[in-house]
């Protein structure tokens, strides 16, 4: 009984376990995939533009050349000199009448061509052509013929692996390979240009060449690989996140259920916490503090279930369970000294049409067995019109008002000023900051020095030590209220306490 639970253990959250954990996980696994592969894709894509339009800025570079080449009168030294130093991986060849004169590598020639010369190399384009016939030997030749001479003409001939060396200027070779076609001739000579990879094909809209760019498998299979690692990264934290959401949920909705129910099954008691007069530390009030004993659960802390109630608006009447709890309780041990009983009345409350009559009766009824009833207010909750004007009124009907947690919540000076009332309670978190070095202690004593000058009864709450009474006492705080002198007692502890002070009638 003297464990306090904080949490609900039904229903189980875990039974949603295997749907909690596979939902975000199909979801988050998929998408990152197809994400994934979609930028592969997009990457393909983009580098076999890239690559294209590379291949052909230099076939056009060399169309360029050859056409210089064709309106200048021939003079092969000096070709030879001009081309030697530029480009290596190129050669630059002169043509007439079917036969090779000139060459930027080797300097004159006569090489017959007539024989070896492919029916499609004599009319103006970029082809690959296989080197005496060996398809290993497979390298790009640029074609162009004096106007109207099919057999005349320049052949720029470029090394086609360094054409294709030139794709990691554009993209990763570690991700993807490219392939060329020029005609129906492919290059490598011993690719395919189809592909089952993930793959892109760009067409050139100005020479006769379409470029192949697809992934290597492995760069595939690493992406897979670390998008499947991050969406179990983020679908385990997306399980847990809610996974604590449904158990926080369905503990939720299972208290609220239970308050209910055990507000009629009167599972609800009252402990009574004397606050002490400091003069003569004899007791001169008690607070009736709420416990929830729960079926299954034992004790549940007022923090956890007080809140709830002020949201499911249950807390009016749990309010009216907690001052007919108190009657009912103090009947049973009357008074003989009139003290205090401080009940905890939300500002919700005061807004009720009939509760300057309700509080009035019971008012009565305490008086009837040595207790004066007064309302604990917290400043934590806005007191508006309405619950100014009915604190006016049960005042002047002989309830006494406290103001609760005082210092934490936001009553301006102006609304104080407004209204009356007989107790100042400053809350714990001040009176915590006694004794240690904390900029709040000049706030606990504006508060004491305010309560004083407006002339009503200071209390000082959760007071656990003798530092804390003596600063207090110092500070002319009239009534304690803490473990320093008692925890809060069930009724049959007060009943003995009261006994033992010759409270009783
Ligand atoms: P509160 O009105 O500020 O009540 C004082 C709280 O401080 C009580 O906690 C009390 O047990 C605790 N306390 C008193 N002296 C000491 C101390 O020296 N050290 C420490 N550590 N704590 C001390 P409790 O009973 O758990 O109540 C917590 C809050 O729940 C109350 O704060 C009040 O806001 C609310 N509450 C309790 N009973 C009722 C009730 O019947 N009706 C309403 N509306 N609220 C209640
Ligand atoms: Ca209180
Ligand atoms: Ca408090």
């Amino acid at each position: 009984m003297t464990q306090h639970h904080s949490s609900l253990a039904i229903p189980n959250p875990f039974k949603s376990l295997p749907l909690i954990i596979l939902l975000p996980f199909v979801l988050i696994s998929s998408t990152f995939t197809i994400v994934t592969m979609n930028s592969i894709q997009n990457e393909m894509h983009e580098n076999a533009a890239a690559y294209l339009e590379l291949i052909e800025q230099t076939v056009s570079n060399l169309e360029a050349d050859n056409l210089a080449a064709i309106t200048t009168p021939i003079d092969c030294v000096k070709m030879q000199e001009n081309l030697m130093f530029e480009n290596t991986s190129r050669e630059l060849i002169v043509v007439k009448d079917d036969i090779a004169i000139c060459s930027s590598k080797r300097g004159i020639i006569k090489i017959d061509l007539s024989s070896f010369i492919p029916p499609e190399g004599s009319n103006d384009g970029a082809y690959l052509f296989d080197i005496n016939n060996d398809p290993s030997q497979r390298t790009l030749f640029v074609v162009n013929s004096v106007t109207g001479d099919k057999h005349s003409g320049i052949f720029s001939i470029t090394n086609t692996a360094h054409l294709l060396e030139q794709y990691t200027t554009v993209a990763n070779s570690q991700s993807s390979t490219v392939t060329l076609k020029f005609g129906n001739k492919i290059y490598p000579y011993d690719s395919d240009f189809i592909s089952n990879r993930t793959h892109a094909f760009s067409h050139s809209n100005n020479y006769n060449f379409s470029v192949l760019v697809e992934t290597q498998p492995a760069y595939v299979t690493n992406n897979i690989i670390v998008s499947f690692l991050r969406s179990l990264a983020i679908s385990i934290l997306s399980s847990y996140i809610i996974f604590l959401s449904v158990r926080r949920f369905q503990r939720r909705s299972t208290l609220v259920d239970d308050l209910r129910r055990g507000l009629t099954r009167q599972e609800f008691f009252l402990c009574y916490q004397p606050l002490i007069n400091s003069e003569d530390e004899t007791i001169g009030g008690i607070e009736a503090l709420i416990r929830w004993n729960h079926p299954k659960l034992g004790l549940i802390r007022p923090d956890l279930f007080i809140p709830l109630a002020e949201q499911q608006n249950l807390i009016n009447q749990l309010t009216d369970y907690v001052i007919n709890a108190a009657l009912n309780d103090l009947s049973q041990i009357p008074s003989s000294t009139h003290i205090h009983l401080g009940i905890n009345v939300p500002p919700n409350y005061l807004h009720q049409q009939n509760c300057i009559d309700v509080l009035d009766t019971y008012r009565e009824g305490f008086l009837a067995v040595g207790y004066i009833l007064t309302i604990e207010v917290t400043e934590r909750q806005m007191l508006d019109e309405t619950g100014r004007e009915t604190i006016k009124r049960l005042r002047t009907k002989g309830v006494k008002i406290s103001i609760d947690d005082f210092g934490t919540g936001h009553t301006s000076l102006s609304v104080l000023q407004t209204i009356n009332f007989d107790y100042l309670k400053i809350d714990k978190c001040f009176i915590d900051n006694i004794g240690v070095e904390s900029v709040s202690a000049p706030v606990l004593n504006t508060i004491i020095d305010l309560g004083h000058r407006l002339g009503v009864t200071i209390v000082a709450e959760g007071v656990e030590t003798e530092h804390q009474v003596n600063y207090l006492v110092d500070k002319n705080v009239s009534v304690l209220q803490g473990y320093y002198y008692y925890k809060p007692l069930p009724l049959a502890k007060l009943k003995r306490l009261m006994l033992s002070n010759q409270n009783l009638v």
